[in-house]
């Protein structure tokens, strides 16, 4: 009897045991669905569970070091990889047709770039650029390399699968409707509610939840060989890539939040926006980075007001000098909505950050000054 062992922490232990009766039973479905939030550790599993399917060892898979083991993590097995790429990624030219001392990157050396990230550190959240998206010419290499792979256990990690776009989407349901034998397909998402219906009918769907703040700091030790702050884990909100980000990032827009947030009380605009020109913020992604610092901060004063300790101790008491708790719930709830419309504006690049991020702090507490 072959015995299955798939590691992580305690709190996402039913999920795992799930996909282990599976393994055990040798009734594993075709095709699962791994949700959860960004930075959660889908793709961790994602690679563990390949593995698993892949791993060879006569007693206890993944046993990590058989031919199987060793492929499924493998970041030249690009093969095995549907992510999501930006035009510009998706329509370079494949290593076939790249003529001989070109020096442009082919789609494989884009993927190639982004499976080893992954591999290095699955928990990572900031890999992608918010527009790439799965494209129906990727679903299509996929398939047409099944035909190479012969008896041997093949895998397909769908990555973001809810960035597939339509024609894409389509396809995968095609192929998911005849799956070649030994063929396992693995998508992670964020949403399952946005991958197609008859495509979620057809997977069996696990959700990982959130991570006590103990098991984020032992997994974040473990990955990046630092401990994550106070800040950095009250933001991550259970998620390990959450908190290895915030703290990198720990600096960026840090105190720049907080002034965002006095300028906006104050409407002292033109400061605001002169002060913005001091800070990096004109690609989306460090938009976002203020946005969600300036998201958190503003939850942190609907803590406290519900009496939970702050999450962000040293600058609660900022807050609470601004007299934003004052206003009352329903200034501080419409101010979150106004940040996450934002949000989206700047994510779906609807507006330049610049504007995006002007328009906000007029428009964050109209109404309550
Ligand atoms: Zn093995």
């Amino acid at each position: 009897m072959i015995e299955f062992d798939l590691k992580g922490p305690h709190s996402q232990a039913p999920a795992r045991d799930r996909l282990v009766s599976a393994l055990k039973e040798n009734r594993f479905p075709q095709a699962v669905i791994i949700e959860g939030t960004k930075g959660i550790g889908k793709k961790k599993l994602a690679l563990q569970l390949a593995q698993a399917l892949c791993c060879t060892d006569p007693l206890k898979r993944p046993c990590g070091h058989c031919f199987g083991c060793k492929m499924a993590v493998d970041p030249g097995n690009v093969d095995c990889w549907v992510i999501p790429l930006e035009t510009k990624e998706a329509n370079a030219k494949s290593a076939t047709e790249a003529s001989l001392g070109s020096t442009s990157k082919t789609v494989e050396d884009y993927l190639k770039g982004y499976v080893s990230q992954i591999i290095e550190n699955p928990y990572t959240v900031d890999y992608l650029s918010s527009i790439a998206q799965i494209s129906v010419e990727q679903i299509r290499h996929m398939t047409s390399k099944f035909a190479m792979t012969g008896d041997r256990v093949h895998f397909v990690i769908v990555a973001e699968a809810e960035r597939m776009n339509e024609s894409a989407a389509n396809a995968f349901l095609k192929t998911l409707e005849e799956v070649p034998p030994n063929t396992y397909f693995i998508l992670t998402t964020a949403s399952r509610e946005r991958l197609l219906q008859t495509i979620r009918s057809r997977c069996l769907s696990l959700r990982l939840p959130s991570l006590l703040d103990s098991e984020v700091q032992e997994i974040v030790v473990n990955t990046t060989g630092e401990s994550a702050s106070p800040d950095a884990l009250g933001m991550a909100m259970g998620a390990p890539g959450k908190a290895m980000f915030y703290a990198l990032h720990e600096s960026e827009h840090g105190s720049f939040a907080l002034d965002f947030l006095k300028y906006s009380v104050q409407g002292n605009y033109s400061d605001l926006f002169f002060a913005m020109e001091g800070e990096n913020l004109k690609d989306p992604d460090d938009a976002c980075l203020l946005l969600n610092r300036v998201s958190f901060l503003i939850s942190d004063v609907v803590r406290m007001m519900a009496g939970t300790p702050p999450r962000a101790p040293q600058v609660a008491s900022a807050l609470k000098e601004l007299g934003i708790a004052n206003w009352g719930a329903t200034a501080l709830q419409n101010a979150l909505l106004e940040v996450d419309a934002t949000t989206e504006k700047v994510v779906g690049r609807k507006n330049t950050p610049t504007v995006a991020l002007q328009t906000l702090a007029i428009q964050l507490f109209e109404g309550y000054k």
